[in-house]
Protein backbone atom coordinates (compact mmCIF):
# COMPACT_ATOMS: atom_id res chain seq x y z
CA UNK A 1 0.00 0.00 0.00
CA UNK A 2 1.14 3.33 -1.13
CA UNK A 3 0.90 5.96 1.32
CA UNK A 4 -0.06 10.17 -0.12
CA UNK A 5 1.55 13.30 1.26
CA UNK A 6 -1.74 13.58 3.00
CA UNK A 7 -1.26 10.16 4.78
CA UNK A 8 1.98 11.32 5.69
CA UNK A 9 1.05 14.93 7.31
CA UNK A 10 -1.50 13.05 9.11
CA UNK A 11 0.93 10.54 10.27
CA UNK A 12 3.62 13.46 11.04
CA UNK A 13 1.02 15.48 13.21
CA UNK A 14 0.20 12.06 15.40
CA UNK A 15 3.84 11.68 16.56
CA UNK A 16 4.22 15.18 16.74
CA UNK A 17 1.50 15.34 19.13
CA UNK A 18 2.64 12.56 20.81
CA UNK A 19 5.64 13.66 21.34
CA UNK A 20 5.11 17.25 22.48
CA UNK A 21 2.01 16.22 25.00
CA UNK A 22 -1.68 17.18 24.04
CA UNK A 23 -1.45 20.70 25.73
CA UNK A 24 0.90 22.36 23.91
CA UNK A 25 0.22 20.61 20.71
CA UNK A 26 -2.95 22.35 21.08
CA UNK A 27 -1.67 25.64 21.94
CA UNK A 28 0.93 25.52 18.96
CA UNK A 29 0.56 22.96 16.26
CA UNK A 30 -3.30 22.70 15.93
CA UNK A 31 -5.13 25.35 15.08
CA UNK A 32 -1.77 27.16 14.34
CA UNK A 33 0.42 25.01 11.55
CA UNK A 34 -0.31 23.58 8.64
CA UNK A 35 1.98 20.80 7.91
CA UNK A 36 2.86 20.19 3.77
CA UNK A 37 5.51 17.81 2.51
CA UNK A 38 6.81 19.32 -0.46
CA UNK A 39 9.72 17.93 -2.73
CA UNK A 40 12.10 17.14 -0.06
CA UNK A 41 11.24 19.20 2.47
CA UNK A 42 8.31 19.89 5.55
CA UNK A 43 6.80 23.18 4.93
CA UNK A 44 5.43 23.76 8.14
CA UNK A 45 2.70 27.01 7.70
CA UNK A 46 2.49 29.28 10.42
CA UNK A 47 0.57 32.27 11.69
CA UNK A 48 3.17 34.44 12.14
CA UNK A 49 6.60 35.00 12.67
CA UNK A 50 5.99 34.75 16.60
CA UNK A 51 4.28 31.15 16.42
CA UNK A 52 6.97 30.23 13.82
CA UNK A 53 9.80 31.55 15.86
CA UNK A 54 8.48 29.52 18.88
CA UNK A 55 8.19 26.72 17.39
CA UNK A 56 11.29 26.43 15.49
CA UNK A 57 13.16 27.18 18.86
CA UNK A 58 11.23 24.34 21.06
CA UNK A 59 10.20 21.79 19.15
CA UNK A 60 12.20 21.68 15.69
CA UNK A 61 13.89 18.05 17.24
CA UNK A 62 10.32 16.78 17.35
CA UNK A 63 9.41 17.82 14.48
CA UNK A 64 12.60 16.45 12.49
CA UNK A 65 12.43 13.40 14.73
CA UNK A 66 8.35 12.83 13.70
CA UNK A 67 9.66 13.37 9.74
CA UNK A 68 12.22 10.88 9.99
CA UNK A 69 9.64 8.10 11.69
CA UNK A 70 7.26 8.66 8.73
CA UNK A 71 9.06 9.22 5.78
CA UNK A 72 12.04 7.40 6.53
CA UNK A 73 14.46 10.10 5.49
CA UNK A 74 15.80 13.14 6.26
CA UNK A 75 13.64 16.20 5.28
CA UNK A 76 14.60 19.69 6.07
CA UNK A 77 11.48 21.50 7.87
CA UNK A 78 10.97 24.92 6.27
CA UNK A 79 8.62 27.89 7.74
CA UNK A 80 6.61 29.82 6.21
CA UNK A 81 3.75 32.50 6.95
CA UNK A 82 -0.07 31.83 6.09
CA UNK A 83 -2.03 35.18 7.13
CA UNK A 84 -4.83 32.72 6.50
CA UNK A 85 -3.85 30.59 9.70
CA UNK A 86 -4.40 33.61 11.81
CA UNK A 87 -7.75 34.18 10.42
CA UNK A 88 -8.71 30.49 11.09
CA UNK A 89 -7.57 30.91 14.53
CA UNK A 90 -9.32 33.85 15.18
CA UNK A 91 -12.06 32.41 13.63
CA UNK A 92 -12.56 29.40 15.71
CA UNK A 93 -12.19 31.41 18.92
CA UNK A 94 -14.86 33.82 17.72
CA UNK A 95 -17.56 30.70 16.77
CA UNK A 96 -16.97 28.90 19.90
CA UNK A 97 -18.12 32.11 21.56
CA UNK A 98 -21.04 32.06 18.93
CA UNK A 99 -21.64 28.64 20.30
CA UNK A 100 -21.95 30.16 23.42
CA UNK A 101 -24.66 32.87 22.49
CA UNK A 102 -26.24 30.44 20.53
CA UNK A 103 -27.02 27.61 23.53
CA UNK A 104 -28.21 30.95 25.58
CA UNK A 105 -30.49 31.86 23.46
CA UNK A 106 -33.79 31.02 21.51
CA UNK A 107 -32.59 29.03 18.21
CA UNK A 108 -35.34 30.88 15.59
CA UNK A 109 -34.16 33.73 15.23
CA UNK A 110 -30.40 32.72 15.73
CA UNK A 111 -31.23 30.05 12.94
CA UNK A 112 -32.15 32.79 10.77
CA UNK A 113 -29.52 34.84 11.08
CA UNK A 114 -27.21 31.29 10.08
CA UNK A 115 -28.96 31.34 6.88
CA UNK A 116 -29.01 34.31 5.95
CA UNK A 117 -24.88 34.59 6.47
CA UNK A 118 -24.14 31.19 4.70
CA UNK A 119 -22.92 32.70 1.69
CA UNK A 120 -20.73 35.11 3.04
CA UNK A 121 -19.67 32.89 6.13
CA UNK A 122 -16.47 32.41 4.06
CA UNK A 123 -15.72 36.40 4.58
CA UNK A 124 -14.97 36.42 8.61
CA UNK A 125 -14.18 40.12 9.32
CA UNK A 126 -16.87 42.33 10.00
CA UNK A 127 -16.77 46.45 10.37
CA UNK A 128 -18.10 45.62 14.30
CA UNK A 129 -14.58 45.27 15.38
CA UNK A 130 -12.38 47.79 13.35
CA UNK A 131 -11.02 50.01 15.70
CA UNK A 132 -11.11 53.29 14.03
CA UNK A 133 -8.58 55.78 14.64
CA UNK A 134 -6.15 58.40 12.93
CA UNK A 135 -4.18 56.26 10.86
CA UNK A 136 -7.59 54.22 9.35
CA UNK A 137 -10.26 57.57 9.92
CA UNK A 138 -10.20 58.03 5.93
CA UNK A 139 -10.38 55.02 4.89
CA UNK A 140 -13.04 53.65 7.33
CA UNK A 141 -15.42 56.70 6.79
CA UNK A 142 -14.62 55.94 2.76
CA UNK A 143 -16.00 52.26 3.38
CA UNK A 144 -18.99 54.07 5.29
CA UNK A 145 -19.73 56.23 2.37
CA UNK A 146 -19.38 53.46 0.12
CA UNK A 147 -22.49 51.37 2.38
CA UNK A 148 -24.65 54.24 2.49
CA UNK A 149 -24.41 55.32 -1.32
CA UNK A 150 -22.92 52.11 -3.21
CA UNK A 151 -22.27 53.06 -6.89
CA UNK A 152 -22.45 56.94 -6.37
CA UNK A 153 -19.38 59.13 -4.96
CA UNK A 154 -16.34 56.70 -4.31
CA UNK A 155 -16.37 54.91 -7.16
CA UNK A 156 -13.81 52.94 -7.64
CA UNK A 157 -12.81 52.80 -3.98
CA UNK A 158 -8.87 51.83 -3.69
CA UNK A 159 -7.59 51.14 -0.20
CA UNK A 160 -3.69 51.10 -0.36
CA UNK A 161 -1.38 50.36 2.27
CA UNK A 162 1.45 48.05 4.06
CA UNK A 163 0.83 44.26 5.00
CA UNK A 164 -1.19 43.94 7.72
CA UNK A 165 -2.72 47.45 8.49
CA UNK A 166 -6.56 46.42 7.67
CA UNK A 167 -7.19 46.71 4.05
CA UNK A 168 -8.97 42.67 4.38
CA UNK A 169 -10.89 43.46 7.62
CA UNK A 170 -12.76 46.61 5.97
CA UNK A 171 -13.10 45.04 2.77
CA UNK A 172 -14.72 42.15 4.19
CA UNK A 173 -16.82 44.65 6.67
CA UNK A 174 -18.21 46.41 3.41
CA UNK A 175 -19.24 43.05 1.94
CA UNK A 176 -20.59 41.88 5.01
CA UNK A 177 -22.60 44.75 6.45
CA UNK A 178 -23.70 45.68 2.66
CA UNK A 179 -25.19 41.83 2.37
CA UNK A 180 -26.72 42.12 5.89
CA UNK A 181 -28.62 45.20 4.92
CA UNK A 182 -29.82 43.70 1.23
CA UNK A 183 -30.21 39.81 1.30
CA UNK A 184 -30.50 39.71 -2.21
CA UNK A 185 -27.63 41.65 -2.88
CA UNK A 186 -25.41 40.55 -5.81
CA UNK A 187 -22.17 40.93 -4.15
CA UNK A 188 -18.92 39.20 -5.43
CA UNK A 189 -15.30 38.77 -2.79
CA UNK A 190 -11.78 37.76 -4.56
CA UNK A 191 -8.81 38.23 -4.16
CA UNK A 192 -6.36 39.44 -7.42
CA UNK A 193 -5.12 36.05 -7.35
CA UNK A 194 -8.56 33.89 -7.77
CA UNK A 195 -9.57 36.19 -10.47
CA UNK A 196 -6.90 35.91 -12.29
CA UNK A 197 -7.06 32.05 -11.97
CA UNK A 198 -10.86 32.20 -12.57
CA UNK A 199 -10.03 33.57 -15.68
CA UNK A 200 -7.35 31.79 -16.85
CA UNK A 201 -9.55 28.65 -16.21
CA UNK A 202 -12.73 30.50 -17.83
CA UNK A 203 -10.22 30.49 -21.07
CA UNK A 204 -8.99 26.99 -21.13
CA UNK A 205 -12.55 25.72 -20.33
CA UNK A 206 -14.15 27.35 -22.95
CA UNK A 207 -16.37 29.03 -20.43
CA UNK A 208 -15.45 33.05 -20.59
CA UNK A 209 -19.18 33.57 -21.27
CA UNK A 210 -20.30 32.56 -17.49
CA UNK A 211 -17.63 33.75 -15.99
CA UNK A 212 -17.84 36.82 -17.83
CA UNK A 213 -21.90 36.87 -16.72
CA UNK A 214 -20.95 36.28 -13.14
CA UNK A 215 -18.55 39.41 -12.69
CA UNK A 216 -20.57 41.80 -15.03
CA UNK A 217 -23.77 41.11 -13.31
CA UNK A 218 -22.29 41.99 -9.63
CA UNK A 219 -23.58 44.74 -8.51
CA UNK A 220 -20.39 45.14 -6.02
CA UNK A 221 -17.23 43.83 -6.63
CA UNK A 222 -14.40 43.68 -4.42
CA UNK A 223 -10.93 42.85 -5.60
CA UNK A 224 -8.26 42.28 -2.36
CA UNK A 225 -4.68 42.35 -3.11
CA UNK A 226 -5.28 43.95 -6.58
CA UNK A 227 -1.45 44.23 -7.20
CA UNK A 228 -1.56 40.79 -8.20
CA UNK A 229 -2.87 41.44 -11.75
CA UNK A 230 0.23 43.62 -12.00
CA UNK A 231 1.89 41.85 -15.28
CA UNK A 232 -0.36 39.69 -16.28
CA UNK A 233 -2.09 41.40 -19.56
CA UNK A 234 -4.39 39.35 -20.10
CA UNK A 235 -6.08 39.54 -17.09
CA UNK A 236 -5.86 43.11 -16.73
CA UNK A 237 -7.49 43.56 -20.03
CA UNK A 238 -10.51 41.56 -19.08
CA UNK A 239 -10.64 43.06 -15.67
CA UNK A 240 -11.04 46.38 -17.56
CA UNK A 241 -14.02 45.33 -19.35
CA UNK A 242 -15.32 44.20 -15.82
CA UNK A 243 -14.96 46.57 -14.45
CA UNK A 244 -16.23 49.16 -17.43
CA UNK A 245 -19.50 47.26 -17.30
CA UNK A 246 -20.01 47.48 -13.81
CA UNK A 247 -19.26 51.04 -13.52
CA UNK A 248 -21.61 51.32 -16.54
CA UNK A 249 -24.31 50.13 -14.56
CA UNK A 250 -23.76 52.09 -11.91
CA UNK A 251 -22.46 49.83 -9.55
CA UNK A 252 -19.52 49.72 -7.20
CA UNK A 253 -16.39 48.58 -7.45
CA UNK A 254 -13.83 48.77 -4.43
CA UNK A 255 -10.48 47.46 -4.33
CA UNK A 256 -7.20 47.06 -1.80
CA UNK A 257 -3.77 46.56 -2.55
CA UNK A 258 -0.09 47.22 -0.66
CA UNK A 259 0.44 50.31 -2.86
CA UNK A 260 -0.51 52.85 -5.00
CA UNK A 261 -2.36 52.60 -8.34
CA UNK A 262 0.46 54.48 -9.87
CA UNK A 263 3.19 52.53 -7.82
CA UNK A 264 2.29 48.97 -8.78
CA UNK A 265 4.67 48.43 -11.80
CA UNK A 266 3.84 47.29 -14.69
CA UNK A 267 -0.26 48.01 -14.79
CA UNK A 268 -1.79 49.31 -17.63
CA UNK A 269 -2.03 52.82 -18.25
CA UNK A 270 -5.62 52.59 -18.62
CA UNK A 271 -6.23 50.71 -15.42
CA UNK A 272 -4.14 52.60 -13.57
CA UNK A 273 -6.66 55.79 -14.44
CA UNK A 274 -9.48 53.91 -13.89
CA UNK A 275 -8.48 52.91 -10.26
CA UNK A 276 -7.79 56.66 -9.55
CA UNK A 277 -10.62 57.96 -11.06
CA UNK A 278 -12.73 57.63 -7.95
CA UNK A 279 -11.37 57.61 -4.68
CA UNK A 280 -8.15 56.75 -3.42
CA UNK A 281 -7.33 56.25 0.31
CA UNK A 282 -4.00 55.03 2.56
CA UNK A 283 -4.34 53.17 5.71
CA UNK A 284 -1.25 54.25 7.63
CA UNK A 285 0.62 52.55 10.67
CA UNK A 286 -1.73 52.92 13.76
CA UNK A 287 -0.56 54.98 16.43
CA UNK A 288 0.12 54.00 20.10
CA UNK A 289 -3.50 55.02 21.48
CA UNK A 290 -5.13 52.55 18.39
CA UNK A 291 -2.79 49.79 18.45
CA UNK A 292 -3.78 49.67 22.66
CA UNK A 293 -6.79 49.66 21.54
CA UNK A 294 -6.95 47.10 18.98
CA UNK A 295 -5.43 44.95 21.73
CA UNK A 296 -7.94 45.11 24.20
CA UNK A 297 -10.43 44.33 21.88
CA UNK A 298 -8.61 41.42 20.97
CA UNK A 299 -8.20 40.42 24.29
CA UNK A 300 -12.05 41.13 25.23
CA UNK A 301 -12.85 39.04 22.13
CA UNK A 302 -11.10 36.07 23.67
CA UNK A 303 -12.53 36.60 26.94
CA UNK A 304 -8.96 37.51 28.61
CA UNK A 305 -7.75 39.62 31.36
CA UNK A 306 -5.11 41.41 30.40
CA UNK A 307 -2.97 43.89 32.42
CA UNK A 308 -2.58 47.29 31.07
CA UNK A 309 0.91 47.31 31.21
CA UNK A 310 0.74 44.20 29.01
CA UNK A 311 -1.13 45.62 26.71
CA UNK A 312 1.12 49.21 26.46
CA UNK A 313 4.05 47.20 26.32
CA UNK A 314 2.92 44.88 23.05
CA UNK A 315 1.67 47.93 21.67
CA UNK A 316 5.29 50.03 22.04
CA UNK A 317 7.41 46.82 20.64
CA UNK A 318 5.10 46.02 18.12
CA UNK A 319 4.48 49.02 16.07
CA UNK A 320 4.18 48.21 12.13
CA UNK A 321 1.82 45.31 11.49
CA UNK A 322 -1.60 44.50 13.59
CA UNK A 323 -1.03 41.14 12.27
CA UNK A 324 2.38 40.91 13.94
CA UNK A 325 0.44 42.73 17.14
CA UNK A 326 -2.03 40.38 17.32
CA UNK A 327 0.38 37.23 17.27
CA UNK A 328 2.41 39.10 20.11
CA UNK A 329 -0.70 38.69 22.15
CA UNK A 330 -1.44 35.32 21.24
CA UNK A 331 1.79 34.17 22.04
CA UNK A 332 1.37 35.74 25.62
CA UNK A 333 -1.91 34.11 26.21
CA UNK A 334 -0.07 30.99 25.36
CA UNK A 335 2.05 31.22 27.53
CA UNK A 336 0.06 32.21 30.36
CA UNK A 337 -1.84 29.08 29.49
CA UNK A 338 1.28 26.95 29.08
CA UNK A 339 2.62 28.15 32.24
CA UNK A 340 -0.85 28.36 33.68
CA UNK A 341 -0.58 31.57 35.65
CA UNK A 342 -2.40 34.92 35.01
CA UNK A 343 -1.00 37.25 31.83
CA UNK A 344 1.54 39.55 33.69
CA UNK A 345 4.51 42.03 32.34
CA UNK A 346 6.91 39.26 33.58
CA UNK A 347 5.89 36.87 31.17
CA UNK A 348 4.86 39.30 28.53
CA UNK A 349 8.59 40.48 28.43
CA UNK A 350 10.01 36.23 28.70
CA UNK A 351 7.69 35.96 26.41
CA UNK A 352 8.62 38.35 23.71
CA UNK A 353 12.07 38.49 24.77
CA UNK A 354 13.11 36.39 21.69
CA UNK A 355 11.45 38.44 19.18
CA UNK A 356 12.30 41.78 20.67
CA UNK A 357 16.49 41.12 21.36
CA UNK A 358 16.42 39.13 18.18
CA UNK A 359 15.44 41.95 15.90
CA UNK A 360 15.50 45.81 17.10
CA UNK A 361 12.93 46.82 18.72
CA UNK A 362 12.62 50.06 16.31
CA UNK A 363 13.66 48.63 13.48
CA UNK A 364 11.16 45.88 11.77
CA UNK A 365 11.49 43.36 8.68
CA UNK A 366 7.95 44.60 7.89
CA UNK A 367 9.19 48.26 7.65
CA UNK A 368 11.76 47.67 5.66
CA UNK A 369 10.60 45.86 3.61
CA UNK A 370 7.32 48.61 2.98
CA UNK A 371 10.03 51.24 2.76
CA UNK A 372 12.21 49.46 0.23
CA UNK A 373 8.93 48.74 -1.93
CA UNK A 374 7.95 52.05 -1.89
CA UNK A 375 11.07 53.59 -2.87
CA UNK A 376 11.41 51.08 -5.88
CA UNK A 377 7.85 51.63 -7.17
CA UNK A 378 7.31 48.05 -6.40
CA UNK A 379 4.90 46.23 -3.73
CA UNK A 380 6.23 44.27 -0.35
CA UNK A 381 4.70 41.22 -2.35
CA UNK A 382 6.75 41.63 -5.14
CA UNK A 383 10.26 41.95 -2.49
CA UNK A 384 8.55 38.46 -1.23
CA UNK A 385 8.74 37.02 -5.17
CA UNK A 386 10.56 35.23 -6.69
CA UNK A 387 10.70 37.62 -9.83
CA UNK A 388 13.77 38.49 -10.97
CA UNK A 389 13.51 41.52 -12.51
CA UNK A 390 16.12 44.26 -12.08
CA UNK A 391 13.75 46.40 -10.39
CA UNK A 392 12.81 43.44 -8.17
CA UNK A 393 16.23 42.04 -7.60
CA UNK A 394 17.99 45.03 -6.82
CA UNK A 395 15.01 45.97 -3.69
CA UNK A 396 15.14 42.22 -2.88
CA UNK A 397 18.82 43.01 -2.44
CA UNK A 398 18.68 46.09 -0.80
CA UNK A 399 16.01 45.13 1.53
CA UNK A 400 18.05 41.86 2.98
CA UNK A 401 21.24 43.93 3.57
CA UNK A 402 19.00 46.19 5.31
CA UNK A 403 17.39 43.76 7.62
CA UNK A 404 20.82 42.29 8.22
CA UNK A 405 22.46 45.41 9.10
CA UNK A 406 19.64 47.02 11.07
CA UNK A 407 17.72 43.65 12.80
CA UNK A 408 19.70 40.79 14.53
CA UNK A 409 18.15 38.36 12.53
CA UNK A 410 20.51 35.55 10.67
CA UNK A 411 20.95 34.73 6.69
CA UNK A 412 18.30 31.79 7.16
CA UNK A 413 15.88 33.56 9.05
CA UNK A 414 15.93 36.91 6.70
CA UNK A 415 16.10 34.35 4.02
CA UNK A 416 12.83 32.68 5.51
CA UNK A 417 10.58 35.36 6.41
CA UNK A 418 11.14 37.11 2.68
CA UNK A 419 9.32 34.95 0.82
CA UNK A 420 11.46 31.59 1.59
CA UNK A 421 14.63 32.16 0.15
CA UNK A 422 17.60 30.29 0.58
CA UNK A 423 20.30 31.54 2.90
CA UNK A 424 22.76 31.60 -0.06
CA UNK A 425 20.70 34.00 -1.51
CA UNK A 426 20.94 36.49 1.31
CA UNK A 427 24.42 35.92 1.37
CA UNK A 428 24.58 36.76 -2.55
CA UNK A 429 22.25 39.86 -2.14
CA UNK A 430 24.08 41.61 0.91
CA UNK A 431 27.61 40.79 -1.04
CA UNK A 432 25.87 42.41 -4.20
CA UNK A 433 24.94 45.86 -1.83
CA UNK A 434 28.39 45.81 -0.73
CA UNK A 435 29.82 45.85 -4.32
CA UNK A 436 27.73 49.12 -4.79
CA UNK A 437 29.02 50.51 -1.98
CA UNK A 438 32.36 50.13 -2.88
CA UNK A 439 32.24 51.01 -6.83
CA UNK A 440 30.20 53.78 -6.26
CA UNK A 441 32.48 56.48 -6.92
CA UNK A 442 31.76 54.85 -10.69
CA UNK A 443 28.81 53.15 -10.39
CA UNK A 444 25.22 53.86 -9.84
CA UNK A 445 22.47 51.34 -8.92
CA UNK A 446 19.66 51.64 -11.75
CA UNK A 447 16.35 50.63 -11.32
CA UNK A 448 12.93 50.83 -13.14
CA UNK A 449 9.83 52.55 -12.41
CA UNK A 450 6.34 53.35 -14.45
CA UNK A 451 8.20 57.07 -14.86
CA UNK A 452 11.06 55.66 -16.22
CA UNK A 453 14.67 54.80 -15.10
CA UNK A 454 16.17 55.82 -12.56
CA UNK A 455 19.85 55.47 -11.00
CA UNK A 456 21.33 56.97 -7.32
CA UNK A 457 24.37 56.02 -5.85
CA UNK A 458 23.65 52.76 -3.28
CA UNK A 459 25.45 54.87 -0.56
CA UNK A 460 22.34 57.59 -1.83
CA UNK A 461 19.95 54.60 -1.12
CA UNK A 462 20.82 53.01 1.50
CA UNK A 463 20.83 56.93 3.19
CA UNK A 464 17.26 57.71 2.24
CA UNK A 465 15.69 54.33 3.32
CA UNK A 466 17.47 54.29 6.82
CA UNK A 467 16.20 57.57 7.50
CA UNK A 468 12.85 57.02 6.43
CA UNK A 469 12.71 53.44 8.49
CA UNK A 470 13.99 55.37 11.80
CA UNK A 471 11.25 57.80 11.57
P1 LIG B 1 -4.07 43.74 5.26
O1 LIG B 1 -5.15 43.20 4.39
O2 LIG B 1 -3.96 45.23 5.19
O3 LIG B 1 -2.75 43.07 5.07
P2 LIG B 1 -5.70 42.65 7.37
O4 LIG B 1 -6.99 43.31 7.07
O5 LIG B 1 -5.58 41.22 6.99
O6 LIG B 1 -4.48 43.47 6.77
O7 LIG B 1 -5.39 42.83 8.93
C1 LIG B 1 -4.47 42.03 9.64
C2 LIG B 1 -5.06 41.67 10.98
O8 LIG B 1 -5.19 42.84 11.76
C3 LIG B 1 -6.44 41.07 10.88
O9 LIG B 1 -6.56 40.06 11.86
C4 LIG B 1 -7.37 42.22 11.17
O10 LIG B 1 -8.57 41.78 11.77
C5 LIG B 1 -6.54 43.04 12.15
N1 LIG B 1 -6.83 44.47 12.03
C6 LIG B 1 -6.33 45.32 11.13
N2 LIG B 1 -6.79 46.57 11.32
C7 LIG B 1 -7.61 46.52 12.38
C8 LIG B 1 -8.40 47.49 13.07
N3 LIG B 1 -8.40 48.77 12.71
N4 LIG B 1 -9.13 47.06 14.12
C9 LIG B 1 -9.10 45.77 14.50
N5 LIG B 1 -8.39 44.82 13.90
C10 LIG B 1 -7.64 45.16 12.84
MG1 LIG C 1 -5.03 41.72 2.96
Amino acid sequence: MTMTADDHVEKINAIIAHKVGPQRYKIWFKNSTKLAIEDNYLKVGVPNLFIGGWIENHFSDQIQAAVREVTHREMKVIFTIDPELFGSQRRRQLDSQAESVARNANPSPLQRRTNRFTRSSRLRLKLDNFVVGPSNQLAYNAAKTVINEPGKVFNPLFIHGGCGLGKTHLLQGICNCMAEAREDLNWTYVSGEDFTNQFVLALKMGKLDSFRRRFRNTELLVIDDVHFLASKKATQEEFLHTFNAIDTAGKQVIMASDAHPKMIGQLSESLVNRFISGMVVKVEIPDFATRCTILRQRALEMKKQIPDAVIEYIAEHLRANIRELEGALLKVIAYSSLSRTPVNLAMAHEALADHITRTDPIVHLSDIESAVATFFGITPADVHSSRKTRTVSLARSVAMYLARKHTSMSFPEIGRFMGNKNHATVILACRKVDELIKKSADKNAIWETPAGRREMKMEAILKELEHSISR
